[in-house]
């Protein structure tokens, strides 16, 4: 097992994949159709490119991580809120900032998520912020799941938003595992994982129906498989693997397909930027990209 600074550095270092893809997909999402002649970023300053709700919570699953070495629901609750209540205006969805608000004053996560929606939420929010957890946790699949799980209860208690975010942790953590491999070999280990690992649900049979897509554009898989549209895990993860597992090599065709199919775009982009550079490392971001994203955080 790897000591717990280098499984920090790894969850880092898809945190910068992570932000990248939100804070692009984000800017280019309102002119998705020209998103490509756009992604130079031509004269725009360095560092104003901002990131949204999705790497604000991937912060706070970080630092939680860097103090406590495993998921403390409680903590985590309260790293999402505070965070929250310091920056509201970061995209968050309407659920997200009322159970973000309770939270912060004191409300009990485990009440408050287990009621949102009635069943809880199976929103793509878990799935989201989770890639860096993946890859702290990467050299054991099995605490991949368990962590993962833990760290959607405290926002999406539904079993469907679980299931999100377990197989983008599972699949990112693969990514890892991973490196060294071709891209062929990475794409196989990554679904045979995620398949293995992803509790039963509509997730994971969208998964599947995901694997078994032959080799078609991104828009027919997108009408197959959604492309976030519905802002639920269901509607956004299949998709975000399919792409992810078919662009391992190339970081910005992965980013900038995914933005073309529209949808929820920061977010599918967030996840997508995670689970690539998992495998592929921050090297294969684009420089330009990295330079007009804001500063993240030092890391702690
Ligand atoms: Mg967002």
């Amino acid at each position: 097992m790897r000591p717990h600074h280098e499984r920090l550095a790894l969850a880092y270092e898809v945190l910068e994949g992570l932000s990248v893809g939100d804070a692009v997909g984000e800017a280019l999402s309102y002119r998705y159709y020209d998103s490509r002649r756009l992604s130079g970023f031509q004269d725009i300053a360095a560092g104003t490119v901002r990131f949204t709700d999705d790497t604000e919570m991937a912060i706070a699953l970080c630092e939680s991580l860097s103090l406590l070495k495993s998921v403390d629901e409680s903590a985590l609750a309260w790293a999402f809120a505070s965070r929250f209540k310091r920056d509201p205006d970061r995209g968050y969805g309407k659920m997200a900032r009322r159970i973000l608000e309770e939270i912060g004053v004191g409300s009990p996560w485990e009440k408050v998520s287990k009621h949102a929606f009635g069943s809880g939420s199976y929103g793509n929010g878990a799935a989201m912020r989770v890639a860096p957890l993946g890859a702290y946790f990467a050299d054991d699949l099995a605490d991949v799941v368990r962590q993962s799980t833990r760290s959607a209860r405290v926002t999406h208690y539904h079993p469907e938003g679980i299931a999100g975010a377990v197989a983008v942790a599972v699949a990112t953590a693969a990514g890892i595992r991973a490196r060294g491999m071709t891209s062929t070999q990475a794409a196989e280990l990554m679904w045979d994982s995620v398949l293995e690992h992803t509790p039963e649900s509509r997730v994971r049979r969208m998964l599947e129906v995901a694997r078994d897509l032959d080799e078609v554009p991104p828009e027919v898989a997108a009408r197959e498989l959604g492309n976030g549209a519905e802002v639920s895990a269901q509607d956004t993860v299949p998709f975000c693997v399919w792409n992810a597992t078919r662009c391992l090599a190339d970081y910005e065709e992965a980013i900038l397909s995914a933005i073309e199919v529209g949808g929820d775009c920061d977010t599918n982009c967030a996840i997508i930027g995670g689970m690539v550079t998992a495998y592929a490392g921050r090297e294969r971001i684009p420089g330009r990209w990295l330079e007009v994203r804001e500063e993240l955080p030092r890391k702690t």
